[in-house]
């Protein structure tokens, strides 16, 4: 099963979902939205998305 990283577009925060999920809700503001018009960081497998998500927002704390 692929995963995509995402980017909540209400909070700016990556988390991870599965690529075929229509909608998804945001771990950190707990926000639903559309994958499909979020901004895919990277798709692949589980392990590679999570490091994606962990690059991702600790790049906003620096
Ligand atoms: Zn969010």
């Amino acid at each position: 099963m692929k995963y995509s990283a995402v980017v909540c577009p209400h909070c700016g925060r990556a988390s991870g979902v599965k690529s075929e999920a229509k909608t998804h809700q945001c771990p950190y503001c707990g926000r639903l939205f559309q994958t499909e018009k979020a901004i895919v960081l990277a798709t692949g497998s589980p392990k590679a998305i999570r490091q994606q998500v962990v690059d991702y927002n600790k790049k906003l704390y620096t």
